[in-house]
Parts: C-alpha cells; structure tokens; sequence
C-alpha cells in the first residue's frame, strides 16, 4: 500500500535504512516494495535520465522474472509494460539474431560446435606473475586449456585482447592522464639529486588529496628550502583500518598514505588544510569539501601516537592574495628553523612553478582537444577530481581500460574551459572545473564524460545532478567507487557504456530532449525591485504588493520559520511558512531525489512537493521557493 522510499542509495546503504524501518515497525510488504522501487528509480533516473521513455516498453533479462519489478516500472512510468514468456532469454536470443545476420552478411563463417568436448575441456592452472606494463601490476594467471596457454586477469583489457587477437592501433591511442601526471610530478618537480640541504630532517607528505594538484608548489618550497622530502608510496591496509567514520575512499586511501609515510621514520609529516584556490568565478570562492579541509585534524586523532609537533599543517588558501596565502608557509618554515626571507623566496618560486605547471596543463588540453575532434573512434574525458581520478591508488585503473580497449582518455582539469558559463554559486574549485568540462564537452561530438565519484561524496550528491541536467540527452557514465568496488562491475558499466555510445552515434537524430520550463524568472538586480520575469512573453510581474505571488518557506524550526515569515510579510511579500516535516515530507523527497543528498534539502523539497500536492496549491498563483544559501564548503549552499 505505501512503499518505502530508500533513495537510489547502494544496496550497502539501502541495507541500514531497512533496518531502521524494521526497528520503526514498518511492514514487510512496504517494505519489499520500497526495495523494488527504489531498484526501478535508481534505473530510471541514472540509466535512462533525461532521455525520452517511448510508449511501449519491453522489460527484459532475468530482472523481470521477478513479477514486482515490471508492476514497479508500470506504477512510476503510469505505462504498460510488456515482459516476453522468458526474459532472461533475451540475451542470448539477440546473440542468436546477431549471429545470423552476421553470417547472412558474411562477417561470420559456420563452424560446428560440440558441446561435450567443450564440457570435457581441460584447464589447468600454471603459474601467476605480475604484469609490469603500467603501474597497477596486476596479477596475472596463466592456465592451459587443452594444452593451449592462456593469460587471464588484470585491471584493463590487455590479455583479453591477446587472447582474441584484438589488435587496434596503439599509436593512435592517447593517455592524457598519464602526460599530465607527468607533467605535474616529473616535468614541474624538482630533481631530488640537485637538492642543497640545509636541514638534516626529511618532510615525508602522504600522496593524497592536494598533492595531485599542487605538487610543484609543494615540492619546490621545500626544495627551494633545501629540505628533503619522502613522498609516500604505498596504501597499507593497517593505515586504512584506522579510519574513525565512514569516510568517502579518497580520505581511506589518506589514512593509508600516512601510514605509509610513519613508517618510513620521516622527522616531519607536511599535512596541509587545504582551504581555497583562485576561483574561476567572480561571484564564488573556489573552496574545498569539509573532507579535504578537515585531513590533519582526523588524522592526528587516528594517529595519537604521533606527536604533534611532528605534523605540519599550514592552511593552503590563496583567495585572500599571495601576501596572505605565504603566512602560513612563512610560520610553517620558521617551525623548521627558517627565517622569513627564506620562506618568502620559497614560497615565491614555488608559485612560480606551479603556474608553470597550469600552463602546460592549459597547452595539453588544447592539443588533447584538437586532436580528439580529429580522432576516428570517441575520445573518453575522465571528470571528478585528480585524487580520486588520477591516481592508481583511487582509480581501479579506469583510464587503462579505456585505452586498452582503443579510446584515448582526457583528464578534465586540462581542457580549455576557463569561459564556460556555469550555474551560479558553484564554491567549490574541483566542481567548477568540472561543470566548466561538463559544459565544454556537451557540444564536443567526439568526446563522452566518464565521471568517477565516490561512495558518501557530498559534492558530488548536489554535481551529479547539475551534471545530468547540463548533458541532457547525451549520454556519459558515473562510476562510484570505494575500497570494495569489484573490477568486474566496472568492466561491465564501461563495456555497457561503450555499446551506449554507439548507440547514441546512430541514433542522433531520433533522440529527443525533454525539459520543463514554465519560463519563469525570479529577478533580483540592484538598483531594481526584486520582479519575476516571463521570459517569453517578456512581462514583469511584481512581487511585493502581489497576492498572486507566494513566497513558501520551508520549516527548520517553527518558531524562527513564522518569524522569518512575519517579517517578509513585513515588507509587502506574500510568504507562508509551510508545516513543519514530517515522515511523509522526507518520503515525496526521496521519491524524486537520489537520496544520497544532505537532510535539511530532503526536507526543503519534500516540503515544497508536499505543499504543491496539498488542496493548498492553487494553478492561478505563482510560487516562489526561499532556499537560503552560502558559499560552502558543506551542500547548504
Ligand atoms: S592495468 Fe593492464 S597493463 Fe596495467 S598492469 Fe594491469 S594488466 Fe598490465
Ligand atoms: S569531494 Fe567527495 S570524494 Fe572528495 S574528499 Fe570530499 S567527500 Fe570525499
């Protein structure tokens, strides 16, 4: 009768929310049919988007032998949907029509089979050895079959293609991932061997988080210093056991980095708050997630048998200028025994190389660019963040399957896309790179997104959104890892998504978009009276003075939401202040939403959905919807 709303949430997180509704007594019915619900949404509003649903639907695969997941699809699509007599045949009957087809158009050969010499094969297991073409060194088995050997395993596509004797032309693949973290670790680093050291101590810095980004600023103030640094190399599982709450990957693998750099016996451990960079926007910061922000402070409490005077933690924040963004450093070099004139020099150099570093980036995204309009096959563009995209370490070796199955890969923070128009208020730095890339790559016909976020990623809760609306009907691919994200799901979603592209090529043309826009405009510019604008009739409709203009309020508190209300009534506006949530209000939330969203903005739109579908709701008036706002670094923004 009424199920549950569990969000489009991993089924780890649908698990913890069926125990609450167990503990709060909520049915078995409900709550089996929120299970299914949520599996039909999480398809509809990830897999499909904003693609046109046509009129007949066909539901397939084994999927649909489960009688509730088609009578799930038919309630939230309000359509009839047919399931043939054996779905989960389905598969294998295309495979059938494709190989016929082929075979009529003399692609395929006949051959016969025989099904008992294929039961009787004889496989063996050899040897395992560690493939040493990229820095993932996966294991790799070798098993004979019927005395034939074969290699089998690894991240990418590799052996599979060797097997098959895939051979496609290497030369004309290109990792720009690969170039960039050259780029920045190699090419705008300095040599180690050419250090004069001035202080006999080793700064170890866990390779995580800003690292990826701002390495040559990093690595040259020490250098520059003449202090040694470690960076550190490994992930030891007994580092990111020590993880205090459910971080998102990225912090887990920060754990681990510092643990590798403890047990390297380095004198200090550099830990920065990294705070803000310079925006691309003149009307928003360009911050970081409370996540990053707050590395030194979780980790000294997972770590408490470090000293503290061992961490240094300068705060890494250059909105303020450069005058300001040195203090830190300054008083982070005086701890090792430098004066100010040191610092500042180092400091100063350290910028320096690391603009160096953002104009070869900027020159490589524009080659990258040119030369994927050229390519013959799609070009892959990797979005989400350097730490989390860009590093073997976070990455499952994404971009290696990509480029061992024949599609170059463009990591975004290199693209041109400095004067791409946003949605406003978009404070955080990775976000505005990648809405800016998202936005780029939307009219780029040759390159497809690849998104890679993670498991309990409050950015990306409110981007992925932002993003599915900038891309439309075009299609791209999220991936959200964590520690215990299997390789083969993701060769899946990225064969899947592969087949997709294809798909979307032929069909161009037949593909619709549809989006709602009543035209509507609220319109809030100095020197004018705040208006609502009809953008296609070009009317200006009042809003103070106006009683068919409504301003709702959610409820956070029902005393300080009615005093919010009163005062705004003050002023000649029609507020109301909506009732306080309740269940029901976080139910119709949840049924629009991916669920991975914060509370209070659960609460925010359920209550506005709520009201809209309440007898309160009137077609003749026009509702406005007051959502506070700030500049982060949390989703309250
Ligand atoms: S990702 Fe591919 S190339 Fe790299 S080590 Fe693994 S199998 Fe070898
Ligand atoms: S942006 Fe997302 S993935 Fe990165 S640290 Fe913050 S929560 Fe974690």
């Amino acid at each position: 009768d009424a199920p549950l709303k569990f969000g489009e949430h991993c089924s780890a997180f649908i698990n913890s929310d069926i125990r609450n509704a167990i503990q709060q007594g909520a049915s078995r019915e409900d709550i089996t049919a929120g299970i299914v619900t949520s599996i039909v949404s999480n398809y509809l509003n990830r897999v499909v988007g904003n693609r046109t649903i046509g009129r007949n639907i066909v539901l397939q695969g084994g999927v649909a032998k489960n009688k509730a997941v088609p009578l799930a699809f038919a309630m939230l699509l309000d359509k009839n949907i047919l399931v043939p007599p054996d779905p989960e045949l389905m598969g294998c009957f295309g495979v059938g029509l494709l190989a016929r087809q082929k075979f009529e158009e003399g692609i395929l050969t006949k051959q016969a089979y025989d099904i008992d010499a294929i039961l009787a094969t004889d496989i063996v297991y050899e040897k395992e050895f560690p493939c040493k073409a990229c820095d993932n060194f996966c294991p790799i088995r070798v098993l004979a079959v019927n005395g034939h050997k074969y290699m089998f395993g690894g991240r990418c596509n590799k052996y599979a293609n060797l097997r098959k004797k895939k051979a496609f032309d290497e030369a004309s693949v290109a990792d720009y991932i690969e170039k960039r973290n050259d780029i920045l670790f190699r090419e705008c680093a300095p040599d180690p061997a050419a250090l004069t050291r001035k202080k006999d101590v080793i700064v170890g810095i866990p390779r995580c988080f800003s690292i990826y980004t701002l390495w040559p600023f990093y690595s040259w103030f020490f250098h520059t210093l003449g202090v040694e640094t470690l960076l550190s190399r490994e992930i030891p599982p007994e580092g990111t056991a020590r993880v205090e709450s459910s971080y998102c990957f990225p912090a887990e693998i920060a754990h681990g980095a510092v643990q590798d750099i403890y047990n390297r016996k380095v004198d200090y451990i550099f830990l920065p708050h990294f705070r803000d960079m310079d925006s691309y926007e003149k009307t928003a910061p360009a911050n970081f997630c409370p996540i990053t922000q707050s590395l030194p402070y979780y980790i000294q409490k997972a770590f408490p048998e470090i000293p503290e005077e061992k961490y240094l933690t300068p705060v890494v924040s250059f909105m303020y200028g450069l005058e300001k963004a040195a203090e830190p450093f300054v008083a982070m070099a005086a701890e090792l025994g430098f004066g100010e004139g040191e610092a500042k020099n180092a400091f100063a150099v350290a910028h320096e190389k690391q603009m160096e570093c953002f104009a070869k980036f900027a020159e490589l995204g524009r080659q990258a660019l040119e030369e994927a309009r050229r390519a013959k096959r799609p070009v892959i563009a990797i979005l989400g963040r350097p730490y989390n995209s860009f590093t073997t370490d976070a990455n499952m070796g994404i971009p290696r399957k990509y480029t061992s199955r024949g599609y170059s890969v463009i990591p975004f923070d290199i693209l041109p896309f400095a004067d791409q128009v946003i949605y406003p208020n978009m404070y955080w730095y990775y976000g505005q790179q990648d809405m800016k890339a998202g936005t780029l790559l939307k009219n780029e016909d040759n390159i497809y997104i690849t998104y890679i976020s993670n498991f309990s990623c409050a950015p990306d809760s409110f981007m992925l959104h932002y993003l599915k609306w900038i891309m439309g009907v075009k299609p791209f691919l999220i991936l959200e890892l964590d520690s215990h994200t299997a390789d083969a799901g993701v060769d899946t979603r990225i064969e899947a998504f592969l087949d997709i592209i294809e798909g979307y090529r032929s069909k161009i043309d037949d593909i619709r978009e549809e989006r709602y826009d009543n035209g509507l405009r609220f319109i809030n510019r100095p020197g004018e009276e705040i208006h609502i604008l009809n953008s296609a009739t070009g009317e200006k409709i009042p809003i103070k003075q106006n009683p068919r203009v409504k301003l709702l309020l959610s409820n956070m508190g029902r005393l300080s939401a009615e005093l919010v209300g009163a005062t705004i009534r003050g002023l000649g506006i029609n507020a109301q202040t909506m009732p306080v949530p309740d269940v029901y209000t976080l139910q119709m939330a949840r049924n629009h939403a991916s669920g991975k969203e914060c509370l209070p903005s659960h609460l925010v739109l359920g209550s506005a959905l709520k009201y809209f579908s309440s007898d309160r709701y009137r077609k003749d008036e026009i509702y406005i919807l007051f959502v506070p706002t700030t500049t982060g670094p949390c989703r309250t923004g």
